[in-house]
């Protein structure tokens, strides 16, 4: 490693640094406007130039490779000189107020540091106010494109642009009269990085600067950024990127970065409610939890623990949904007890654990930059991953190649090298046709397949009647782009597949993904960097809530309870339930006939989300007793809700998230919670006091702390027992990490399958739908989220995100859209065989003729009126993407 002495001492760098970045390990701290660790620098300002023995001039330390021998010096009378010279002409560009009014602008900061006056003025005429979270202020731009560089090398979306030459140079935004009809998305790197007050959060001039910053991770997607919030006089302030953290880079999305003031919504709730003569009323905890209590006891007392179902919550902690179903399994004493995994990613789950031994994703983040090829089914991670997205994206402009399978064209399909674009609900007859090829073709990974797989040519005689001709009839997709895409996936290892719901919420969900892993096991791009089978997940916690237990038939770690009963009930001391437990869509087939009579629902919007609206609500209108723990009213709540338990934000706690790539990731407590509100955990436990005290004996919870609660996990699940909370001050740590010298796992099945050496190839028959379009109802909808919104909309409906888009609207084709007589803001009632909602059109090439797409965020246009109740014939998850409708003008 090369040695380089810096002011005399000498410091061993690492091969490749900068010696910017080799000084500022040496503990100093070198001036600049210009550079930015998460991109390139550009070395334009050379405040950060230092002498180096041996040279006439000083060299820029950005800019420069770190060289065994170097000799520098960093802060002799000439480069203070050069220095002051330098911050004094661009002092010019800043005026005095607004050094004043941003004084933690670095640029100002090191201003005050040197003494220099700011000696710029403002100009209204270049404020632009219209961006609801961004205010741009160009007169106080010092040209030091740090905002460009970020736009175009961390988000890739290049909104900034340097316009004009030499002293005229000066940036602005892409298009547009005002900045908010830019494309910029809202990721708020620019205001991050800009050095003065040109670029600043619209939050940031309401509020003031935080004075404290917390790190812990987004409480949105499944990425899982770690972000820091920011907190003034007790109150969430802001939030900024996390520079070293291994997930995003120092990179967030528009919901990371300004969707984070929900929890100081006017309606948020802040004292438990009891629902009296039809009316919610103000009541206490204790009053609250003794009638949940009274409720539940009553009910276990005539119908039994397999009467109540209870549900956790991806929004929730790993520790709270720990809790939660020892709460079901061991207070109640059902295996009643399931989360919203089942309507998303069960599938997934349930089918790589079949075929590869672990329902997780095989590889990293980080093997994004690894892949060749990047082979996206079913998902949109511009949108719905942003963070991951924008990673992609960087990736595919660095060569790699890209297939995209999603009926839409999507803003990657776009980039991409092959675009299918199949009728929603034909995967199947797809992968089998791409594997076909493949064999066909002799692309296959002969030596993989000998090696490591059985059931190759049973497979390889099933798949033969799945021509790409038959497939391309079926899908109606391009042959020739069928085998384009078979090529480039199966030749341009390693290829990594990312897939999302677009794949699993069907009849064949499970099974779709099963013949996904069956093109990763016949390509041999499994266990390997850059390669395998990579499920995003929607929500920040979601696996962790399935992996918990919060599943009917699976206890913490995924454990079978088959199979690990026994040592569950030696850890915990207590027997576990003997009947098989319901998930969530048997719940509401239980309540519906009803065998279920109450329910306990944890930060679940349940009469929101799930399909099918009408037999939800007519299965919750069945119960005796419905539990709501949330912090706001969801529409469960209100329309069926008879107790409400007002619970914290994940600002307001502690604890921990695993994110889709397996990794554990510290949650931790940025402010207090109004007083009124408990954590999810101290709710569980109060319950279970409650409960005990009502029937006069039982299991109760105790009081525990988020630590403790992980350190029970830990003992119960020995692929965990390694990720101690001091171990996950930074970055987390990846499952399987079974000791506490263990460095976690970046990639599974490197030699076996979790322990299995060898894995089988499923042949998977095609079962079309019994949504099919008919003559009255001739268009194919499908639903999903947008950029600027989450799920039921609980979380970003109230931030000022939501005025990026303020409803769901109905996504049609031009040519449907001229053919129908439609235009652009039309009001339109969509009728399927369930339902009807009514929704604004927005005309999108990105669709299909004959297809439809919708976002479902809003109680508004309460898109879910028209889902089916077809479910996943293996797992149970509903069929989401597949609603045959039609679509009518609303009279006026
Ligand atoms: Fe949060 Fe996901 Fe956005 Fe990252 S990409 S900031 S985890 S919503």
């Amino acid at each position: 490693m090369p040695i380089v002495h810096i002011d005399g001492v000498p410091q061993t760098c690492r091969d490749g640094e900068t010696l910017g970045q080799a000084i500022e390990r040496s503990g100093i701290s070198l001036p600049g406007t210009c550079h930015d660790p998460r991109v390139e620098s550009g070395g334009d300002c050379r405040l950060c130039s230092v002498e180096l023995e041996g040279t006439l001039h000083p060299i820029v330390a950005c800019r420069s490779t770190v060289r065994d021998g170097m000799r520098v010096r960093t802060d002799t009378e000439a480069l203070q000189s050069f220095r002051r010279g330098t911050l004094a002409l661009l002092a010019q560009h800043v005026s005095a107020a607004s050094v004043a009014r941003f004084p933690e602008k670095s640029f100002h900061r090191q201003l005050a540091q040197a003494g220099i006056a700011p000696e710029g003025d403002d100009c209204p005429a270049l404020v632009d106010e219209s961006h609801p979270l961004i205010r741009v202020d160009l007169s106080q731009c010092i040209a030091c494109y740090r905002c460009v560089r970020v736009c175009e090398d961390l988000q890739g979306q290049s909104v900034w642009h340097i316009l004009g030459r030499g002293d005229d140079s000066h940036v602005h935004w892409d298009r547009g009269e005002r900045f908010a009809d830019s494309s910029c998305v809202g990721c708020g790197a620019c205001t991050d990085t800009c050095p003065t007050g040109a670029l600043v959060d619209r939050r940031r001039l309401q509020d003031g600067p935080a004075t404290a910053w917390t790190r812990t991770t987004c409480a949105y997607c499944g990425v899982g950024c770690e972000l820091e919030a920011g907190v003034r006089d007790g109150k969430l302030v802001g939030t900024r990127p996390v520079l070293d953290a291994p997930v995003s880079k120092g990179h967030l999305c528009v919901k990371g970065r300004y969707a984070w003031d929900y929890g100081a919504a006017a309606d948020r709730v802040t004292t438990p409610l009891l629902r009296q003569a039809g009316n919610w009323q103000a009541a206490s905890w204790d009053e609250a939890l003794g009638a949940a209590a009274t409720g539940l006891a009553d009910i276990l007392r005539r119908h039994g623990p397999d009467a109540v179902g209870v549900l956790g919550s991806a929004r929730a902690t790993n520790e709270e949904n720990y809790w939660t179903q020892k709460f079901a399994r061991l207070v109640i004493g059902t295996n009643n007890v399931d989360c919203c995994a089942r309507v998303c990613h069960t599938p997934t789950a349930a089918a790589m654990k079949r075929m590869l031994g672990t329902g997780a994703a095989t590889n990293s983040f980080d093997d994004i930059e690894q892949a060749r090829t990047i082979l996206i089914a079913g998902a949109n991670p511009p949108e719905n991953h942003p963070v991951v997205g924008a990673r992609i994206r960087q990736q595919v402009r660095r060569g790699a190649q890209l297939v995209v399978i999603d009926p839409r064209r999507t803003e990657l399909a776009a980039l991409a090298t092959v675009h299918l674009a199949p009728r929603p609900g034909t995967d199947i007859p797809l992968f089998n046709a791409l594997a076909r090829e493949i064999i066909a073709q002799g692309w296959h990974d002969q030596p993989f397949v000998a090696a490591r797989l059985d059931g190759f040519d049973a497979f390889r005689a099933f798949v033969e009647p799945f021509t790409v001709e038959r497939a391309a009839a079926t899908c109606g997709v391009d042959a020739a782009a069928i085998r384009a895409a078979a090529r480039v996936y199966a030749t341009g290892s390693p290829a990594m597949s990312l897939h999302g719901l677009g794949l699993t919420e069907h009849l064949q969900g499970t099974e779709t993904v099963m013949a996904l892993v069956n093109l990763a096991l016949l390509t041999g791009n499994l266990g390997k960097p850059g390669a395998g089978v990579n499920p995003r997940r929607g929500q920040n916690n979601v696996q962790g809530a399935a992996v918990m237990g919060c599943d009917p038939d699976n206890l913490t770690g995924s454990q079978p309870l088959a199979t690990a009963r026994a040592a569950f009930e030696r850890t915990w001391g207590a027997q576990l339930p003997a009947t098989k437990g319901l998930h969530v869509l048997q719940m509401m087939d239980a309540a519906a006939s009803g065998r279920l009579k109450a329910l306990y629902v944890i930060g679940y919007d349940i009469l929101l989300t799930l399909a099918n609206t009408a037999s939800t609500r007519s299965a919750l209108g069945q119960l005796e007793l419905v539990i709501v723990q949330d912090p706001f009213m969801t529409e469960t709540a209100r329309e069926f809700g008879h107790v409400f338990l007002p619970v914290a934000t994940s600002f307001e706690m502690d604890g921990t998230f695993m994110n889709a790539e397996r990794r554990i990731q510290r949650v931790r407590r940025a402010l207090a919670a109004p007083a009124g509100v408990r954590t999810d955990l101290a709710a569980i436990s109060g319950l279970s006091a409650a409960l005990a005290a009502k029937r006069g004996g039982g299991t109760a919870l105790p009081d525990t702390t988020p630590e403790a609660a992980w350190n029970e996990v830990r003992q119960v699940w020995p692929a965990a027992a390694g990720i101690s909370y001091a171990r996950l001050a930074e970055g987390g740590l990846q499952w399987p990490c079974p000791d506490e010298q263990h460095p976690g796992t970046t990639l599974l099945h490197r030699e076996t399958f979790a322990g299995r050496p060898r894995a089988t190839l499923e042949c998977i028959d095609d079962v079309p739908t019994p949504e099919a379009t008919s003559d009255d109802y001739p268009l194919l909808l499908t639903s999903g989220r947008n950029l600027y919104q989450f799920n039921a909309g609980t979380m970003t409906a109230r931030t000022a995100v939501r005025s990026l888009r303020p409803e769901d609207t109905l996504d049609m084709s031009p040519a449907d859209a001229a053919g129908l007589g439609f235009g652009a803001g039309d009001k339109v009632r969509v009728r399927s065989r369930h339902g009807e909602a009514v929704l604004p059109l927005r005309v999108d090439p990105r669709v299909q003729p004959g297809q439809l797409f919708a976002s479902f965020h809003s109680p508004a246009q309460w898109l879910n009126a028209l889902t089916s109740t077809v479910r996943d014939r293996i797992t149970g998850a509903p069929e989401y993407k597949v609603t045959a409708v039609r679509v009518e003008r609303v009279a006026s």
